[in-house]
């Protein structure tokens, strides 16, 4: 079951009814919650990211028969190195979502294959079971930028002594060339 993974990451004592949603108990047609986690309930990959603030979750979860539909946003803040100076920085998240959860294991099922027409993501569920901090986890994944930059006028690292150019410094000579025009500019010498 996922929890068990879930709470091998857990920093502190993570009750399963905080991270795990169970929609078995569910009986209104549309349930609103707010919930704030500690950083440290969410397992990453710190050489992507770490979670450096609370997680707040806000939810607005409408059953529809066997289907979940969770519409709502995650935010916190990430400490994260910036891809062009490699130093930290902290970036706030806030990360929209509409996410469908089906019941897992019922791949014919003609609602289904109805649902994947639609621009909906869609996860599936087991046991009645709403893994949120998972729900949570690829927000987070989502919401981080491929190439994140401190600033976006972050000057990078110098190419030649590695001197960081926003707060240094040096006296390399470096022409910047445009890898696009590098690559024209060696077709044109081919020919
Ligand atoms: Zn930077
Ligand atoms: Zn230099």
């Amino acid at each position: 079951m996922i929890y068990s993974k879930v709470c091998a990451w857990a920093s502190g004592p993570v009750r399963m009814s905080d991270l795990l949603l169970d929609v078995g108990q569910m009986r209104d047609p549309e349930v609103r919650i707010d919930r704030t986690f500690a950083a440290g309930v969410l397992p990453t990959d710190p050489r992507m990211f770490r979670i450096a603030a609370p997680l707040r979750l806000a939810v607005v979860v409408r059953k529809d028969r066997s289907q979940f539909r969770l519409v709502g946003r995650v935010r916190t803040t990430v400490a994260l190195a910036c891809s062009r100076c490699l130093e930290d920085f902290a970036l706030e998240l806030d990360e929209p979502f509409d996410v469908l959860y089906l019941p897992r294991g019922h791949s014919g099922d003609p609602e289904e294959r109805q649902v994947e027409d639609d621009d909906l993501s869609t996860a599936f569920y087991s046991d009645n079971v709403i893994d949120l901090g998972q729900l949570m986890q690829e927000q987070c994944y989502l919401a981080v930028p491929m190439k994140p930059l401190c600033s976006d006028g972050c000057r990078g690292l110098c190419p030649e002594c590695g001197t960081n150019l926003n707060s240094g410094s040096c006296n390399c000579q470096h022409v910047w060339v445009d890898p696009r025009m590098a690559v024209l500019e060696q077709l044109r010498k081919d020919q």
